[in-house]
C-alpha cells in the first residue's frame, strides 16, 4: 500500500483563470458580426502573403483561411495599387459567399492610402496601425489624427499594433533618458518593454480623444521572444480594459515557430488574457498558408478554451507497432475530419468537440479508445490482428483485413449522422 496519504480537501483545480474582463468590439462586415474580447470565444485570426495588388490570388487565399477557420482576414495595403484593389478583393469574396471580415495592415503610408481610396477604407473592417511606424513628432501625430478620422467617419474598428522591431523612436528615446536619471536604472531591455506598453495605451487614449469610441480599439504588443511577450502581455493587461490581440511575431519555421508561440501563448491564455490570436508562421515556399489557422485552432483547443474539429488521440508507437499502418490510419482520419469541418460545422452541430482514438496496440489501445467517443485500437506486432472499435465506451464490431481503414472511416461517419444528425 501506499503510504501517501489521499487529499481530503477540494480536488487540486484544473483549468484556465477566468478570462480578464474587456471591452467589446464588434468587426462588421454585412450582416456579418465577429465581437473580440467583452466574454466573446477567443477570435482566430491570419494573415495573407500575397500581392494585394492581385486581387484575384488574394481572394483565393483569404477564402481558403476562411475555409479553414480562420474569423478574420489580414491583408497588406502598402501602395496605391494595393488600395485600389482592396474594394475588388471583397467582392470576389462576397461573390463566391465568403463573408470573413478583411483587416488592412498599414505602415508609413496608411493616413494616405486611407483618405486617397475611400472605397479601400470602407470596404475593409478593421484597420491595423501601427504608430512607430508614421514618421516622427508632428507628423506622426498628424498621420495618426488621419487614419483615426476616417476610422471614425466609416465606423471602423481599429487595432493599434505596437511592434518591437517598429517601436516609437521619440518615445523609446524619452523613456530612457528617464530612466537614466532613475537611482538605479533599469535595464534597456525592461524600458523597452514599458515603452510599448505606454505606446499602445497612450495611442488607444489618443483616438478615443480624437473621437473614436472606445469599443472600437484592439491593441497588441508583439515582440519575438516568448519571456517578454509574457511579460508585456501582463503589464498591458494590468492597465488597461481593451481587447487584446495575442501574437509572437516573426515566431519562425516549422516545429521552432508552433513552439515558441505555444509556449508564449499558452501561458497567458491559462491566466486569462487573450481576446484574439494570430500564429506568425514563416512558412517554406509554397508552403500551405493554412497552416497558422490550424495551429491557432489547436492551441485553443488543446487548451479546452474553444473546439473546431474533432481531434484525435493517437499514440506515438513504439518497438510494438512494426508497420507504419497505425501512423498512416491516424493521420488519414485526422486529415479526413479536417475537410469535412466546412460542411459539417452547419450541418453536425456539436461534432467540433467529438473525440477520436487511434492506437497502436493492446497496451494502451483499449483504455484510451473506451475514453474517446469513438475508438479503434490496432493490433501491435505479435498480436492477433484484429482492430475493436469502442463507441460511446463500449466494445463493439471487431475490423480486420485489408479494408479496416476505409471500415473505420465509414464507421466514424455513421456516428456523426447518428449522434450530431439534426432531425428532418
Ligand atoms: S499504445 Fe502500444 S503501440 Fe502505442 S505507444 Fe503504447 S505500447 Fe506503443
Amino acid at each position: 500500500m501506499s503510504s501517501v496519504e489521499i487529499n481530503q480537501n477540494e480536488p487540486y483545480p484544473v483549468g484556465h483563470q477566468e478570462r480578464r474582463s474587456t471591452r467589446g468590439v464588434i468587426v462588421k462586415c454585412g450582416t456579418k458580426q465577429v465581437q473580440i474580447g467583452g466574454g466573446a470565444p477567443i477570435v482566430v485570426q491570419s494573415m495573407t502573403n500575397t500581392d494585394t495588388a492581385d486581387a484575384i490570388a488574394t481572394a483565393i487565399q483569404v477564402k481558403e483561411l476562411a475555409l479553414a477557420g480562420s474569423e478574420l482576414v489580414r491583408i497588406t495595403v502598402n501602395t496605391p495599387e494595393a488600395a485600389a484593389e482592396v474594394p475588388k478583393i471583397r467582392e470576389q469574396l462576397d461573390a463566391m459567399g465568403v463573408d470573413v471580415p478583411l483587416v488592412g495592415d498599414f505602415h508609413y503610408n496608411g493616413h494616405k492610402l486611407l483618405t486617397s481610396f475611400p472605397e479601400c477604407a470602407q470596404a475593409l473592417s478593421k484597420y491595423r496601425i501601427n504608430p512607430g511606424n508614421m514618421g516622427g513628432g508632428k507628423k506622426r501625430e498628424d498621420n495618426f489624427a488621419q487614419m483615426i478620422e476616417v476610422a471614425a467617419k466609416y465606423d471602423k474598428a481599429i487595432r493599434i499594433g505596437v511592434n518591437w522591431g517598429s517601436l516609437d523612436q521619440d518615445l523609446m528615446a524619452r523613456m530612457m533618458d528617464e530612466n537614466n536619471a532613475r537611482p538605479i536604472p533599469w535595464s534597456a531591455q525592461a524600458v523597452m518593454r514599458e515603452a510599448l506598453v505606454i505606446s499602445a495605451i497612450s495611442n488607444a487614449q489618443r483616438a478615443e480623444t480624437l473621437g473614436l469610441a472606445g469599443d472600437k480599439i484592439v491593441l497588441s504588443c508583439k515582440v519575438s521572444h516568448v519571456q517578454d511577450l509574457i511579460s508585456v502581455y501582463r503589464n498591458l493587461s494590468s492597465r488597461c480594459d481593451y481587447p487584446l490581440h495575442l501574437g509572437l511575431t516573426e515566431a519562425g519555421m516549422g516545429s521552432k515557430g508552433i513552439v515558441a508561440s505555444t509556449a508564449a501563448l499558452s501561458v497567458l491564455l491559462q491566466e486569462g488574457i487573450g481576446d484574439t490570436i494570430r500564429i506568425s508562421l514563416t512558412p517554406k515556399p509554397g508552403g500551405d498558408r493554412r497552416k497558422e489557422v490550424v495551429v491557432a485552432q489547436e492551441i485553443l483547443q488543446s487548451m479546452g478554451l474553444r473546439a473546431f474539429t474533432p481531434m484525435v488521440v493517437s499514440c506515438p508507437g513504439c518497438g510494438r507497432t512494426s508497420s507504419t499502418f497505425f501512423q498512416e490510419l491516424a493521420d488519414d482520419i485526422q486529415r479526413f475530419l479536417r475537410e469535412q469541418m466546412p460542411i459539417w460545422r452547419t450541418k453536425y452541430p456539436g461534432v467540433e468537440r467529438m473525440n477520436v482514438a487511434v492506437m497502436g496496440c493492446v497496451v494502451n489501445g483499449p483504455g484510451e479508445s473506451r475514453h474517446a467517443d469513438i475508438g479503434i485500437s490496432l493490433p501491435g506486432t505479435g498480436e492477433v490482428p484484429t482492430a475493436p472499435v469502442f463507441i460511446d465506451g463500449e466494445r463493439t464490431i471487431t475490423l480486420k483485413g485489408e479494408t479496416i481503414a476505409q471500415e473505420f472511416q465509414q464507421i466514424v461517419l455513421d456516428y456523426v449522422e447518428k449522434r450530431y444528425g439534426q432531425p428532418s
